[in-house]
């Protein structure tokens, strides 16, 4: 199946005034049709910037190098008008603050019409039809009223709510979506997430969900890549990154939920230590510093990223973990 977006071997990099910061280090995946990614990690682990770089978004101090292709065109450093033509109507991207997203003194109803008249070219009155398809869609009440309604005039739920119909409203191939629910109090969280598992039974699209709440993974996902310091540690589907995680941090971080389904499970792990500095990072392991199980090898050489079973791959020196947990070396 040919991949809806294809990244191989992407960089990206920040200059600031205490010199470089690497973020993201030659990471390199597939995203297939239909599918949902969960790309899960501590905050500055690269997850979002490895999207921010395929979207053409970064900073103006940070730098991409690598591929990413999108359906066979070459995004990195593609024209900025030609990558304006994918973004907002092939591929589309919502954040955690929907307010970076919505223009405060346009009404929503400019605002979600707007792309439908520049990128599919539709007339005004049909653009205004389909916008309120999508706002009754992601269950915005009295969404005739709302429409002509400011950003202001939106409970965060709700503006929540709009921007994924904006993201939605072209019918993108891939959507990427950025810790949509984190802003949110727990019941909205619940309902954003709910809607999103619906968008996804509904059509094709592709999407990619970046959080570092393995919860919201669970519910939605079915594929996992598991990021730290810049590259994936280990990628596997949800069932078995929850119940045979092979990457002594992924099995840091599942060690971290509450199993209230498991009796006698429920005391929580937390990892030990911090991220290593992203400007200074070590010649070997970049989880070194944390891990239970380290030996010399880890600090002398950098694990790749390597398969060991069908669909599954780690970075990581040690063979692995029996079904009870000993560590196989
Ligand atoms: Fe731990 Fe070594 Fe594996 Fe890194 S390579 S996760 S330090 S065992």
């Amino acid at each position: 199946m040919t991949p809806v977006l294809s990244v191989k071997d992407m960089t990206v990099r920040f200059s600031t005034p205490e010199g470089p910061v690497s973020a993201v280090n030659g990471v390199s995946f597939d995203i297939l049709k239909g599918e949902c990614v969960g790309i899960v990690g501590e905050s500055g682990s690269g997850k979002s910037q490895t999207f921010m770089a395929v979207m053409g978004l970064l900073a103006s101090n940070g730098k991409a190098t690598g591929s990413a292709k999108f359906k066979g065109d070459e995004l990195v450093g593609m024209k900025r008008d030609k990558l304006n033509t994918i973004r907002g109507s092939k591929m589309t991207m919502i954040f955690q603050d929907p307010m970076t997203s919505l223009t405060p003194h346009l009404k929503i109803s400019r605002q979600l019409t707007e792309v439908l008249v520049l990128h599919k070219g539709m007339s005004e009155r049909d653009a205004r039809a389909k916008a309120l398809i999508m706002l009754d869609r992601v269950k915005i009440p009295d969404a005739k009223r709302r429409l002509d309604q400011y950003p202001h005039e939106f409970s965060g739920g709700m503006r929540q709510r709009v921007m994924i119909a904006m993201a939605l409203i072209c019918e993108p191939e891939l959507l990427i979506a950025d810790e949509p629910s984190t802003a949110l109090d727990v019941t909205v969280q619940a309902q954003i997430l709910e809607l999103m598992q619906e968008l996804r039974a509904q059509g094709n699209m592709s999407i990619v969900m970046i959080t570092h709440d393995l919860g919201v993974v669970a519910g939605l996902c079915n594929r996992v890549m598991v990021m730290y310091a810049g590259e994936f540690c280990e990628t596997a589907s949800v069932d078995e990154i929850f119940h045979d995680p092979q990457h002594p941090y992924t099995r840091g971080l599942v060690g971290s939920i509450p199993r209230l389904d498991k009796p006698g499970e429920e005391r929580l792990t937390a990892i030990r230590g911090q991220p290593p500095n992203l400007q200074h990072l070590p010649k070997g392991c970049t989880f070194q510093e944390r891990c239970d199980y380290v030996f010399d090898r880890c600090i002398a050489e950098r694990p790749k990223l390597l398969a060991f079973a069908e669909g599954r791959g780690k970075s990581c020196h040690l063979k692995g973990f029996d079904a009870k947990g000993e560590v196989l070396r």
